[in-house]
This record gives structure tokens, C-alpha cells and sequence, in this order.
């Protein structure tokens, strides 16, 4: 027998295996396999196929799922949809009490929950018993508070209608969770679709919804593959997406919704790195690669897979890493001292064992401990690999599995390049004992979500989702509400108009220009582009004729090309010093803006009563208006608060309001200067850069406003416009890599064209389908929805107390 001295010095443990009785008698009832949930009851699939759901640590048949077909996502919509009017009519007190009933009965079956999990992904039972099912809970419990303060909290919004969502295998229920809390929360109906590898919780949490007494209809699961997931994008009568997956799918999903209208929300894969300083608390950091990347096997979509040292402690923290290493405990998911599990399915450990044989290959060193590995199921060790470079695979691919790709730096700067080195930008950590350098790298990370000092936290109130390749949207707290609602007027607004035809844009020369005096002639004025504070030829060589109401040439604007927008671009891109400016400057430059245009708004008034159908009066409104407007941004800018989230104790949670950087605006042809604008103005006051496409048709008011930006003080760079057709430039904009979100009103198909083209780099967009926005009318043209359109929203994680 061991002595007690020597199991205190090796701290080893005997098994301590979690009963799976329940869960065993649970799965025995339903042997004959799980219908779908759809309406309020399980039902037989339509076309009476099954796929096996397996236990990946022992290899054996769990379960068996119905297959989804066309027929019954169609079949869970139709559901959905006649369930819809009824529930978002409910006051949100009664929706809170619904959900309110899901969090408690959670927490009833914590326990067979936690098992269930577990042997459906192979997920150690410390984590699924001490984090999923907690957050599960937790985040029902937090949407049952936002459905009653829902009325005070966020007027004037609407339910989008039916959601459609697909989740992953990674955190079954936990996805689950955080799509329909606040899906049902907002007062939407929704089909979910889990992960074929673990469909089993989404099961059980259909149980629970009759249990009590969900409105039939309001929630439906239908299982099966990718092919059951594809069926739901692209499903007619579904009005919003929210996937969370890899971002090739994500990709699809982006081009498959284009032009339908669906609102989209995407939460992709990532490439996180965890930077140490050479000041950091080493052993807490160990802890951390721990929680890191060995949490859930690695497969965690905002997994710090990217290990990033300083150079002076590189050699010291490996070494401890290694000792570390060799105490995890790697094997049955269900013994409670287990703190790896195993990995979902076969085909994920051949991809992560491919994965590592190309970093061997690519010159990188691998290090794993001795540990036990068990004889059978779907296991892979802990892996470091050190010297990787940075362009390498492992450095670049996300792995999804238990390895982590160590690199050095040397600076404070360097360790941001390597950091944001990525496609991706889901997440990040930072460990420092100095809080200025954590903080202020924190703030230059491109990623949604930063932890100081820590890794891997969570929690309802706080919103998660990703910058660029990671996807756009939040999940969580106020933010993530957002992407369940729609502003009020949008609901009842006017249907979307039939496309006119493009404007025509004809080439000079055409005549002579209106406007000359007592028998002179005009003096010949041909509007440049405006790119990085200078007027611009356009590349082309070519200008076109702006015609008046009458169809008379009223003078030429430069015809824009792809050169043309790529120069813009890079413009902007460099006026980088306006981000970082105090939002108080940007409001003084915005006031400045409306002072010079109200210098000039007779002549504004009179370019736009020439342009356009506007009576001399309506043209005195609009530009009354634009200088109100531009008014009202200058008062945003210091005032479009982030928050400080309410998660864990001890830490503040920091919801900063980040500007996109570069975004590209392309403007719609009524109201050419009030809706440019309109536009221009917010995103500039958040501290974004724009490359602004106005109205094709009536483009001279934009052409007129350089003037405007010149004497403003408005930084070279800061807006640049490009005069063209709009549908082919805001093509070129979608493609860019360098824009970060782009705005476009216009017809139908030009909204969907912008889509479709910005599945490249998966920018965020905002499209108008063809609808019109009265840009007159404040509560559909300015304000909160222009500002959060304008930023996204990073959480930064900073636990305190010694
Ligand atoms: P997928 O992106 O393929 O799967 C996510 C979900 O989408 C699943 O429910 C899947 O169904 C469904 N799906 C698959 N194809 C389509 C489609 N064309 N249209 C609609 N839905 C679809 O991820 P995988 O499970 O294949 O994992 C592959 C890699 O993706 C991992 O190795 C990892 O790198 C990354 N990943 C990232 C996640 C994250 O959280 N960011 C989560 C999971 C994976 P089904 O399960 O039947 O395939």
C-alpha cells in the first residue's frame, strides 16, 4: 500500500468514475431511436432514416438520431412560423417566466445533463458538471431578465421572426443556449440544428421544454448532418441565421443567404494567441496554457492555440509547461480526476494527427509527456510545439485539438504583429504583471474577446463573437440581444422596391453645361475624386455628365474604377491616427463640418434643387437637416458609451466600442446629400475611415462637400469619395480585404451582389434589400442602430484582488 508520504509528494489519485445509470436507462428508453422535436412532440423522420450517435472515449453506439430531410425543416418552420405571431405578442414578463422554467429545470437535471454530455462528446465530466451546465443555466436564468426588461430596455425594437441555427459539437448545450435563450427571449420562434457527432443534449432539452410547458412550436430540433444544416439556410420562410462552426461553412452560409434577406450571425474559428511577458506571474501563466488549450481537448473555437513568449522566459516557461504537462490526467471523460477526455470522433483525431505530422515536417519541435494514454477510443496527448514560425501551418490552420504552437518575441510591438498575424480574431490572452502593458496590448489585439491574466472565462452577461475571419455578432449580454431584434419601423416597413435600372452614366462629351450667365459660358468644372485629402483624376481617364431633373447636363464627375477604389482604400487605411484620436477631437471636427456647411448651405440648397426633383424648399430641409445631423454625431462622439459588464466577481469585464477602421459606404441616389451624410457622419464620429461611393444619379453634392472636409480640419484620409457606378464599385469594396464592414443602400440585387462578394474575407455588411429608409424621418435615419453599426464591441476580462 502506498504510504501517505508518497501520495503527497506525486499527489496521485486512484479513478473516481461519475454513475451513468440515468443516462444508460434514458438512452435504453429511446433504443428505438430520437424522433424530431418539431411542434411541441417528437416526431419520426420523414424519410425514416437514422444515423448512430457514439460514446468517442469507449467507442460505442450511444443512440440513434432521426436524419433531417428538406421535408422536416419544412415541417419545423411551418411550426415555428404559425408559432410566432403568438409568442412575440406575449409581454415579456410572461416570456421571462418560460424561460425562467427552462434555467430551473436545468438545474434539476444538472447532473444527468453533465453525464449525457460527456459521453456524447467525450468531454471530461469536471468540465461539463463545473462549466457547461453551470453556463447553461446561467444563461437562461440571464435571458429570463432581459424578457422582462425587454420593453424598457429596447424600445422600438421587433423580434426578427423565425431563427434558424446550427450549432457544433464542441459545447453542445452550451451552443444550444446561447442561441435559443435569447432567440425566445426577443420574442422569436426558432429550428435548431445540432452537430451530427452530438445531437443527444439538444434531445434531452426538448424533454425539458415540454416539461414546461413551452408553446408548441416555439422551439424545434431537428437532427442530422450538414446536409440537414444546408436545408435550413435555405429555407424561404427562415428571416435570420446564427451559426457557429468552422469558418468554410460559415463561408457558404455567407453566400447561400445573400440577397434573401436573412439576417446572418456568425461565430467562426479562430487562432488565439496567449502572449506572455517576461514580467508575468510564470506559474499562474502555466495554469493558464492549461485552461488554454487543454480545456475540452483543444477543441474551442477561441482556444489560445498560439503560444507567444518573450524571449528572455521563453526557455524557463516551456520547461515548467513540460512539468505540467506531465501531471494532466488524460482518459475516461467520466472519472472525476479525468483532465483531458476524448477527443468528438475519429475523423477530428486524424485531422489533428495530420495537422501535427505537417509541424514536424515544417521544422517545428514536438514535446509530449509520458502520460498514460488509455487503450482505446479517440485520444491524442497534450502537444507543445516550440520554434514554430510564424508562417507555418500550425501556425496559421486551427488545429482543434490539444496542441499548442509556441513562438518568441522580443517587444511589446512585435508581440502585437505576431498576435494579429491571423485571419482570425476571436479571442486573445494577455499575462503581465504590469496592467498598463497588459491593457494596452489588449486594446491593439484584433480580437473580440481579450482576458488579462486569465483565459477561457464566460459568462452570460458578457458578449463573445469574433473580428474578421472569426465572423460578426455577439453572443451574450446587451450586445448579442441585438442580433435578435430589429428596429421597430423596419417591421412595418414598406416592401422592397422593384430595382430601377441602374443609372447610365454617360461619358463626355455631351453638350454644353447649364448655368452660364448673360451669354458666357459656364467656366468648365469637372468634380474629382477626393482620395487621402486631394482631389484625384479618376484612373479611368474618363468622366461622366450629371443630368438635372430635366435630363440637361448639369456638369461631370469623375467615373471611378477599381484602382480608383483600391487607392482609396489605402488612403484610408493609413489615416490610422484618427482611430486613436480622443473621441472629444472628433466632435469638434464634426462640429466644424456642420459649421462650414451652414456657411454654405445656400449653395447646397441650390445644387440640390438643380439635381434633383426638390423644390427649393425641401432642398432648404435637407440641408437644415444634414447640419443637424451632423450635429448630432458630434454629440455621440463622446458619448457612445461601452459598458462594464456584470460577470464574476472580482473582475471587470470592459465592453469597449471599437471602430471597424475602414469602412466602405455606398449611397443611395434620394436625398444625395442628407443620406451621405447620414452615413458619413456616424461612422466617422465612432473613429472609423471611409471610402464613400455617393449617389451615382446626383453625385455633385458629395463632390461639393470636399470643400466642406477641407476647411474642416477633417484629416487627410479620413473620407475619401469615389464618384462611379455604385453597384460595380460596392463589388470592389465587398472584395477588398482591407474593409472591414461595409454599408450599402441601393436595389436588390446590388444588396446581394455586396454579399455574396464579402464572403472573401466574411466582412460584416450592412445591406438595405431594396427597401427604402425615409432619411427625413430621425427615427429611421440616425442614431443608436447607426452608432452600433458603426463599432463592434470587444470584451476585455480583468480579474483583480491579490
Ligand atoms: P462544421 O462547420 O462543419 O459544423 C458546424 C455545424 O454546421 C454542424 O451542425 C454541421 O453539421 C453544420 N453544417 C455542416 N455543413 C453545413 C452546411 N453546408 N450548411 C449548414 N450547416 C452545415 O464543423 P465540423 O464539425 O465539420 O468541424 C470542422 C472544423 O471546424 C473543426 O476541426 C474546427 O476547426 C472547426 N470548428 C469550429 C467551431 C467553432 O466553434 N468555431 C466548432 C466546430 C468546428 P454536421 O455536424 O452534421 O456536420
Amino acid at each position: 500500500m502506498a504510504l501517505v508520504k508518497d501520495i503527497l509528494d506525486t499527489m496521485d489519485y486512484g479513478p473516481s468514475p461519475e454513475a451513468n445509470d440515468h443516462v444508460r436507462d434514458w438512452l435504453a428508453r429511446h433504443a428505438d431511436g430520437f424522433g424530431h422535436f418539431i411542434d411541441g412532440g417528437f416526431v419520426p423522420p420523414a424519410e425514416g432514416a437514422f444515423f448512430d450517435v457514439t460514446d468517442p472515449a469507449r467507442e460505442t453506439l450511444l443512440a440513434r438520431a432521426a436524419q433531417g430531410s428538406a421535408t422536416d425543416i419544412d415541417k419545423a418552420v411551418k411550426a415555428a412560423r404559425r408559432a410566432l405571431k403568438p409568442w412575440s405578442a406575449l409581454p415579456g414578463h410572461v416570456r421571462a417566466r418560460h424561460l425562467y422554467a427552462l434555467a430551473r429545470h436545468i438545474q434539476k437535471r444538472e447532473r444527468f445533463l453533465a453525464v449525457l454530455e460527456s459521453m456524447d462528446n467525450g468531454k471530461p465530466i469536471r468540465e461539463t458538471r463545473d462549466i457547461d451546465v453551470l453556463l447553461v443555466a446561467r444563461h437562461f436564468y440571464h435571458h429570463a431578465g432581459w424578457a422582462e426588461l425587454l420593453e424598457s430596455e429596447f424600445p422600438n425594437h421587433a423580434a426578427v421572426g423565425v431563427c434558424g441555427q446550427i450549432i457544433p459539437w464542441n459545447f453542445p448545450l452550451l451552443m444550444l443556449a446561447w442561441k435559443i435563450a435569447p432567440a425566445l427571449c426577443a420574442g422569436n420562434t426558432v429550428v435548431l440544428k445540432p452537430a451530427e457527432f452530438t445531437p443527444l443534449s439538444a434531445l434531452a432539452f426538448a424533454e425539458i421544454c415540454i416539461e414546461v410547458g413551452l408553446p408548441h412550436g416555439v422551439v424545434n430540433i431537428v437532427t442530422g448532418d450538414g446536409a440537414t444544416g444546408a436545408a435550413l439556410v435555405a429555407h424561404p420562410d427562415v428571416d435570420k441565421i446564427a451559426f457557429t462552426g468552422s469558418t468554410e461553412v460559415g463561408r457558404e452560409i455567407r453566400k447561400a443567404t445573400a440577397g434573401t434577406g436573412k439576417k446572418l450571425s456568425l461565430e467562426l474559428g479562430g487562432k488565439s494567441p496567449f502572449i506572455v511577458f517576461e514580467d508575468a506571474d510564470l506559474d499562474a501563466a502555466v495554469e493558464g496554457v492549461v485552461d488554454a488549450i487543454w480545456f475540452n481537448q483543444g477543441e474551442v473555437c477561441c482556444a489560445g492555440s498560439r503560444l507567444l513568449v518573450q524571449e528572455g522566459v521563453a526557455d524557463r516557461l516551456y520547461r515548467k509547461l513540460r512539468v505540467r504537462m506531465e501531471t494532466l490526467r488524460v482518459g475516461d471523460p467520466l472519472d472525476k480526476s479525468t483532465d483531458m477526455g476524448a477527443v468528438v470522433a475519429p475523423v477530428q483525431l486524424e485531422r489533428i494527427r495530420a495537422l501535427v505530422a505537417k509541424g514536424k515536417d515544417e521544422g517545428a519541435s514536438l514535446w509530449q509527456p509520458s502520460t498514460a494514454m488509455p487503450g482505446m477510443g479517440c485520444y491524442y496527448p497534450p502537444s507543445l510545439f516550440t520554434g514554430v514560425e510564424p508562417a507555418s501551418t500550425i501556425a496559421e490552420v486551427e488545429i482543434f485539438g490539444p496542441v499548442i504552437a509556441g513562438m518568441t518575441f522580443r517587444t511589446p510591438e512585435e508581440a502585437v504583429a505576431l498576435a494579429n498575424n491571423t485571419r482570425y480574431g476571436l479571442a486573445g490572452s494577455v499575462w503581465s504583471e504590469n496592467i498598463d502593458l497588459a491593457l494596452d496590448v489588449a486594446a491593439r489585439l484584433k480580437a473580440g474577446v481579450v482576458w488579462i491574466n486569465s483565459t477561457n472565462l464566460f459568462d452570460a452577461a458578457s458578449g463573445f463573437g469574433g473580428y474578421r475571419e472569426s465572423g460578426f455578432g455577439r453572443e451574450g449580454g446587451r450586445e448579442g440581444l441585438y442580433e435578435y431584434l430589429v428596429p421597430g419601423w423596419e417591421k412595418s416597413a414598406r416592401a422592397p422596391r422593384k430595382d430601377a435600372e441602374p443609372a447610365k452614366l454617360s461619358p463626355l462629351p455631351v453638350g454644353g453645361i447649364v448655368g452660364g450667365r448673360a451669354g458666357l459660358p459656364s467656366i468648365d468644372r469637372t468634380a474629382k475624386l477626393y482620395v487621402g485629402g486631394q482631389q484625384a483624376r479618376p484612373d479611368s481617364g474618363h468622366s461622366y455628365t450629371v443630368l438635372d431633373r430635366a435630363s440637361r447636363p448639369i456638369g461631370q464627375a469623375g467615373l471611378g474604377n477599381r484602382k480608383d477604389i483600391r487607392n482609396a482604400v489605402e488612403a484610408a487605411a493609413r489615416a490610422t491616427a484618427w482611430s486613436g484620436v480622443t473621441a472629444h477631437n472628433r466632435a469638434q471636427v464634426l462640429y466644424y463640418v456642420a459649421e462650414n456647411l451652414a456657411a454654405r448651405s445656400r449653395e447646397f440648397e441650390a445644387r440640390l434643387a438643380s439635381m434633383t426633383d426638390t423644390s427649393a424648399k425641401a432642398a432648404a430641409g435637407e440641408v437644415a437637416l444634414a447640419i443637424r445631423r451632423t450635429f448630432l454625431y458630434a454629440a455621440w462622439a463622446d458619448k457612445f458609451d461601452g459598458a462594464v459588464h456584470a460577470t464574476r466577481s472580482r473582475h471587470v469585464t470592459l465592453a469597449m466600442n471599437e471602430p471597424w477602421g475602414v469602412i466602405g459606404i455606398v449611397c443611395p441616389d434620394e436625398a444625395p446629400l442628407l443620406a451621405f451624410v447620414s452615413l458619413v457622419m456616424p461612422a466617422i464620429a465612432m473613429g472609423n475611415r471611409v471610402v464613400v461611393v455617393p449617389s451615382a444619379r446626383h453625385p455633385l453634392a458629395a463632390t461639393d462637400f470636399y470643400q466642406i472636409l477641407d476647411t474642416s480640419d477633417v484629416p487627410a484620409g479620413v473620407v475619401n469619395i469615389v464618384t462611379g457606378e455604385s453597384d460595380p464599385l460596392a463589388t470592389v469594396l465587398a472584395e477588398h480585404d482591407d474593409v472591414a464592414a461595409l454599408w450599402y443602400v441601393g436595389s436588390q440585387a446590388g444588396s446581394a451582389t455586396v454579399e455574396r462578394a464579402s464572403a472573401g474575407n466574411l466582412k460584416a455588411t450592412w445591406v438595405n434589400h431594396g427597401r427604402t429608409r425615409r432619411w427625413s424621418v430621425d427615427a429611421e435615419a440616425q442614431g443608436r442602430e447607426f452608432l452600433r453599426r458603426a463599432t463592434q464591441v470587444k470584451n476585455i476580462w480583468v480579474p483583480y484582488g491579490e
